[in-house]
């Protein structure tokens, strides 16, 4: 039975419930006077149950529709402004011992060579990505007891942590491995990682345990307790997805939500970030796994309705997506894009090109530089930030989501992305991103609207920068 507080995954997102909302969503798709309620709670920017989120999301109402793309928009300039954060995923092994049949590094997968980084290689790549200019990273690697360890990636992490490459430093790794113990949870927090991050894949259960013939992956409930875990091992910024495709967008969204209401309740702060991946063609993949996929209107009404269900979550979109998409999806609601990635093993040391990404995950759409990302946000008005300050302050779950729900965050945010944007066209931009994001830094500080104290640092900041300093945060 549904139990937002059960430590049960089988009740916090239980099935009857999924099932009941979506029932209710779609009897009440065309209930304008529901929907007009629900859109009412929505503006004050508490967010919304998934029963609410589901009707929103089903709604077939074509005036409706763009009263919640526009609440969308509103919310994404009200909480997170023009800025946009900027990582890079990190794969460190494609040695996987688990069977998810949408996953191209899957064990039984024989085509697909095999690589695991040595210290040395992650050096190497840890070197490329800081001469591109990134300060965040996401590690990934498959699940393997033998060849990645919890030892191995705690290790990565020390090595990332301790290269300092010119004006160069990884400033925050976020840690995407497979569902642990609690104990490993605690020594991921004690590596300092910023956020851990775990895809659900799928919250239906039979298509999950479909999906995940074989490994310890198959296990539906450790796996969906995982953040869970996570929590009780000390880290309270989790990152929550799924890979929508895998069943039915509506069942995903609902239990999506479900889960965040699990993680607000219990542990008093909800998932730092929900990530909203697509499935993407791959080496070795069944073909049938895509009989769910979805098109870019949908995709783009999904995330409209979760920045609108989740106000204070931040919403990551990859470069799975093309920059078309991706434009889109930017003013509904996502705050986070990867740039210029690599989703191989050793990609960014060794440059590879797509022909050459054989031990690649995932197809990359959007395939430019991180220097033309930048640009291209810039041209499009939005503020490119390498900001990485909250979890170096302290402000990390139930403290960040205070800032957050005071409206407080702006004060942080809005100057942190100035610095770090300005680091970046010190350091790495071309002539032409550096002239666009000049002008760019100058308009913002007439728009700066944190406190007098923070403006001045701000502009001071600016200044050391040209004369060398770097790594100034509030
Ligand atoms: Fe392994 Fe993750 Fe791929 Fe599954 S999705 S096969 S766990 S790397
Ligand atoms: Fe993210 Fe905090 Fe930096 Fe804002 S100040 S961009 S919330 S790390």
């Amino acid at each position: 039975m549904y139990d937002v507080n059960s430590p049960h995954a089988d009740d916090f997102i239980d099935n009857g419930e999924v099932l009941e909302s979506l029932k209710f969503a779609n009897d009440n798709k065309n209930n304008v006077e529901l929907i007009d309620k629900i859109l009412e709670k929505a503006k004050k920017g508490n967010g919304l149950s998934h029963r609410e989120a589901a009707v929103l999301l089903d709604c077939e109402i074509p005036e409706k529709n763009e009263e919640i793309f526009a609440l969308a928009k509103k919310i994404k300039q009200d909480y997170y402004g023009n800025r946009i954060v900027l990582f890079a995923p990190l794969y460190l092994s494609n040695y996987c011992v688990n069977g998810c049949v949408y996953c191209p590094y899957h064990a039984k997968n024989k085509h697909i060579p095999r690589k695991k980084m040595t210290q040395d290689e992650i050096k190497k790549e840890v070197i490329a990505l800081q001469d591109m200019g990134h300060k965040r990273l996401a590690l990934e690697t498959g699940e393997d007891p033998v060849n990645n360890p919890i030892e191995y990636v705690l290790d990565s992490i020390k090595t990332i942590y301790s290269i300092k490459h010119k004006n160069g430093a990884i400033r925050r790794v976020n840690v995407n491995i497979a569902a642990t113990t609690v104990e490993n949870y605690r020594k991921l927090k004690d590596a300092g990682i910023g956020t851990y991050i775990l895809f659900q894949e799928t919250y239906d259960k039979q298509r999950y345990e479909k999906l995940h013939p074989t490994g310890p992956k198959h296990n539906y409930a450790y796996h969906t307790e995982a953040m869970d875990r996570a929590m009780q091992g000390g880290i309270d910024d989790v990152g929550m997805g799924v890979l929508f495709g895998l069943s039915t967008y509506r069942y995903e969204f609902s239990a999506l939500l479900m889960h965040a209401q699990h993680l607000e309740s219990v542990y008093g702060v909800g998932p730092h970030t929900i990530s909203v991946p697509r499935i993407r063609k791959a080496d070795d993949i069944d073909p049938n796994t895509f009989e769910n996929g979805i098109d870019d209107d949908t995709f783009a009404k999904i995330v409209a309705c979760i920045r609108i269900a989740v106000p204070y979550t931040g919403m990551i979109i990859s470069t799975r997506e093309s920059k078309k998409c991706r434009e889109r999806l930017l003013e509904l609601g996502i705050s986070q894009i990867s740039g210029g990635s690599k989703t191989s093993v050793g990609g960014y040391a060794n440059n590879f090109n797509e022909s050459d990404e054989d031990t690649s995950q995932f197809d990359v759409e959007d395939r430019r530089s991180l220097d033309e990302v930048i640009c291209w946000l810039m041209e499009l008005g939005y503020v490119p930030s390498f900001c990485t300050a909250c979890y170096r302050q302290g402000r990390t779950g139930e403290r960040f989501m205070d800032i957050c729900k005071s409206k407080q965050i702006h004060n942080f945010c809005h100057p942190n992305a100035l610095i770090t944007l300005k680091e970046f066209l010190n350091d790495y931009a071309s002539e032409k991103t550096k002239k666009v994001g000049e002008t760019l830094i100058k308009s913002e500080l007439l728009t700066l609207e944190s406190p007098k104290e923070i403006k001045e640092k701000t502009a001071l900041y600016l200044e050391k920068i040209d004369n060398g300093a770097r790594d100034f945060r509030f």
